[in-house]
């Protein structure tokens, strides 16, 4: 398995993605959609929230959501759920994993790389798989650093 440095798409397709689903492009969708590929960390809606209302301070909470529903919806950014915490939003729309640090609690994408004719893994009668998304948990380069 690899990091990835992968890029979303590029913005141009916004507009595109949205009309698809039947959704407007806005000011705010595209604020918010441009917070999630700036820093591919994997924010929160909280963390979303703040980084958009520096740059549009006019933002609230409630269209932030409405505009992460969107961004999901039309498949351009992805919700990730951890065991525990908040729920994380990504615009890696490539299938990958995510590490979790579980020291710091940083979420990184890392390249998924089984597929599931790889896999050998025995599926009863008439399941299909399709992906295999495992989490890993472990330590960050950084923290790791500092345990050693
Ligand atoms: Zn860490
Ligand atoms: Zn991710």
């Amino acid at each position: 398995m690899n990091a990835v440095a992968t890029k979303p798409p590029p913005e141009n397709s916004l507009n595109e993605r949205l009309a698809h689903s039947g959704l407007r492009l806005t000011p705010q969708r595209q604020q918010v959609h441009e917070v999630l590929r700036e820093k591919m960390d994997h924010p929160t809606a909280d963390q979303v929230f703040m980084r958009a209302k520096s740059k549009m301070p006019e933002i609230s909470m409630a269209t932030v959501y409405n505009c992460l529903d969107a961004l999901v919806t039309c498949g351009l950014v992805r919700q990730v759920t951890l065991d525990r915490g908040a729920t994380r939003y990504c615009p890696n729309m490539q299938d990958h994993s995510h590490f979790y640090c579980d020291e710091c609690g940083s979420v990184y994408d890392i390249l998924q790389t089984i597929s599931p004719e790889e896999a050998h893994i025995k599926l009863p009668r008439g399941f299909r798989l399709k992906l295999i998304e495992t989490n890993l948990h472990g330590l960050c380069p950084d923290c790791a650093a500092k345990t050693k």
